[in-house]
């Protein structure tokens, strides 16, 4: 029977092995790296969908076109490694890092579309787990050079000015939500909502928070229902420190291409990223499976959960923008 590292071995050359499926290699596409090369930037995975992934983004085409290899020449051959504890590993498997493993179908009574997903899913998050302390050490972005690195600077004492700053990553025509967590669901609940040129001259005064989405005219009830338009993903975590979560903000930007366009600071302990949303479900799945292993809040996928309005003071500390996209 095949081994499937030894067929890995043959597109990618050398593997450091960490664990019985997953090791460091060379990437296939390090001639085209604009950074410096590390030992751990290109991981290859041989388990469930096999996957090569390198932190670099200049060598994408290279190692797509690696893995459409891998993928080819590990389909064709079924294979088993046989695991501490007397567990088998079969060709499709995935090995979970607790050990466990997840058999390639499991996912019976659904369609093949769906259990493909599922698979992928699945592997998006093991993988996310095995280079998760990767991820921390190669994109290192603590919050003092998060501050320096701003393409833009806004005024950090300068509550009026934040406010403005934030308003112009809305378009004009969009309708926003500003207020307490409460101000929203009655018909008097319609000052909170309201054209970007009309909070322009009224001010952050009506509260603390807001919203990543637009809403539909008219609106009174902060609902995802009402949202239309526009929409930011906005990133943050209860666990990671300010000096951690940069780290996730600078992969999804400089590695996945999530274009982001602020950072805010909450004045509380964490930071916001805002982002465009994902382009559709699947993309926004994947990245929630992602986001969730590295500690970030999967609630923030609810598009009309209120976030912290730069501008505005909590606790008497403002709430403002640290790092602004030009
Ligand atoms: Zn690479």
């Amino acid at each position: 029977m095949n081994d499937p590292r030894t067929i890995a071995a043959s597109v990618v050359g050398a593997v450091d092995w960490q664990t019985e499926v997953s090791g460091f290699c060379r990437c296939p596409g390090e001639s085209l790296h604009t950074h410096q090369n590390g030992k751990k930037d290109c991981r290859v995975n041989v388990d469930g969908a096999p996957t090569i992934h390198c932190f670099h983004s200049s060598c994408s085409m290279a190692v797509e076109a690696a893995n459409r290899r891998l993928r080819r020449e590990l389909g064709v051959s079924s294979w088993e490694i046989a695991l501490p504890g007397g567990l088998v590993l079969r060709s499709g498997d995935i090995l979970r890092t607790d050990g466990s493993v997840l058999q390639r179908h499991v996912t019976n009574g659904t369609n093949a579309t769906d259990a493909n997903e599922r698979l992928v899913l699945e592997t998006v998050r093991v993988n996310a787990e095995r280079f998760r302390p990767e991820l921390f050490e190669l994109f290192h972005w603590p919050f003092a050079k998060i501050v320096e690195d701003s393409p833009l600077q806004v005024h950090q004492r300068d509550a009026e000015d934040q406010f403005r700053t934030w308003l112009r990553l809305w378009p004009a025509h969009c309708h926003v939500w500003i207020g307490d967590v409460f101000s929203s669901g009655k018909p008097e609940h319609k000052t909170n909502f309201r054209p970007i040129a009309d909070w322009y001259q009224i001010g952050p005064a009506m509260g603390n928070y807001t919203c990543g989405s637009s809403f539909k005219p008219g609106s009174f009830q902060r609902s995802n229902a009402n949202c239309n338009g526009t929409r930011f993903l906005v990133i943050e975590s209860d666990t990671l420190a300010k000096e951690e979560v940069g780290a996730v903000f600078a992969y999804l930007n400089q590695r996945l291409h999530f274009n982001l366009h602020a950072i805010i600071d909450t004045a509380g302990k964490s930071l916001h990223g805002w982002f465009d949303a994902p382009r559709d479900k699947r993309i926004e799945s994947r990245l929630k499976a992602v986001l969730t292993v590295f500690g970030c809040d999967p609630k923030l996928f609810t598009y009309s959960q209120p976030v912290r309005v730069p501008g505005a003071y909590r606790d008497g500390k403002l709430q403002r923008l640290v790092w602004l996209k030009s």
